[in-house]
């Protein structure tokens, strides 16, 4: 038994965000700081691997294995909280070795990693990809690349629980959509899912759009059976997945300066400056209630600003 529900059931806190192109529009902001979570297993990534961590209980499984990045969100979260609640783990990085911030923290929260180089990491789509890793780690549970999937939308159906539990301190009655950066499109997929159509679903694609996200969210919400899903995407990416330009740099210091929240420039930032563009491009009427989801993604910054 390692997946810890009973004792570990972390809440964001929800918070008014204000800014000046938010209130010349007449627009009001609610941020829920998924990077408050906890100090190591921080933002969607826990919520995406909620479903798999049970999923793997269940099978009597003694950890985990999985895949990412030298800078990689999931398998940060998915090491902290090996080493937190006891159970094992193991990382299938992408590319040759190399010592990372990130890197250093999975090797000290006890993963053990594999470098796979970057053609062995193409192949986990693969039939067949999982067998060897299966056989050397029989005990171990296979979870996707960043935790996705219908399992992992799943586990993000309960962020819109912790929103509308926390409107009444907002003295808000109800609010208009939601907006967040968009990876794989997982965490939207479960924000989709929890509101059948309630309030849209605005998603800020930190990839270039050619990367199968809206794809993607059809596959799962038509796997959960929702027929009409309400979401729309945007571009953010600003060129490429991970590419950072002056502008972006400046508007997170100016951001934080005014508001003292933290953010990274991959998928926080560009997220939140789309939604200026759209803010400021008439997008939405005066009077909007936006609730913004900080998906946390902090410990990957320190591959990228050098002053953190
Ligand atoms: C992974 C990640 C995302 C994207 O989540 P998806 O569910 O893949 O769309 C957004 N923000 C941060 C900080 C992330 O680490």
């Amino acid at each position: 038994m390692f997946f810890p529900p009973c004792d570990w059931l972390p809440k964001a806190p929800l918070e008014h965000l204000h800014l000046d192109w938010l209130k010349t529009a007449g627009i009001e902001v609610a941020i829920l700081r998924l990077d408050l979570i906890d100090p190591l297993i921080s933002g969607n990534k826990w919520f995406k691997l909620i479903e798999h961590l049970k999923a793997a209980d269940r099978c009597g499984a003694e950890g985990i294995i999985s895949l990412g990045g030298a800078h990689s969100n999931h398998l940060h979260a998915l090491a902290a909280a090996g080493k937190r609640f006891g159970f094992s783990t193991v990382g299938l990085l992408r590319g040759h070795p190399q010592e990372t911030p990130t890197v250093k923290d999975l090797q000290a929260f006890g993963m053990r990693l594999h470098w796979l180089g970057y053609g062995g990491y193409r192949a986990r789509h693969q039939a067949g990809f999982w067998e060897p890793w299966q056989a050397q780690y029989p005990g171990l549970f296979a979870v996707p690349e960043g935790g996705g999937g219908w399992q992992g939308a799943k586990g993000c159906m309960q962020l819109m629980t912790m929103v509308r539990e926390q409107l009444n301190s907002l003295e808000w009655s109800d609010y208009d959509g939601w907006w967040l950066a968009c990876g794989t499109g997982t965490t939207l997929a479960g924000l989709v899912l929890a509101e059948a159509g309630e309030h849209r679903v605005y998603g800020a694609l930190a990839v270039p759009d050619d990367h199968g996200v809206a794809e993607r969210v059809e596959n799962i919400v038509e796997e959960a059976g929702v027929t009409a899903p309400d979401y729309q995407l945007f571009d953010a990416s600003r060129g490429g997945f991970a590419k950072v330009d002056r502008l972006l740099l400046e508007f997170i210091e100016q951001t934080e300066q005014v508001t003292g929240v933290p953010l990274e420039p991959l998928y926080t930032a560009k997220a939140l400056l789309a939604l200026r563009e759209q803010v400021e491009a008439g997008t939405f009427a005066r009077g909007t209630r936006l609730v913004f989801i900080h998906t946390g993604g902090l410990q990957g910054r320190r591959g990228f600003c050098p002053q953190t």
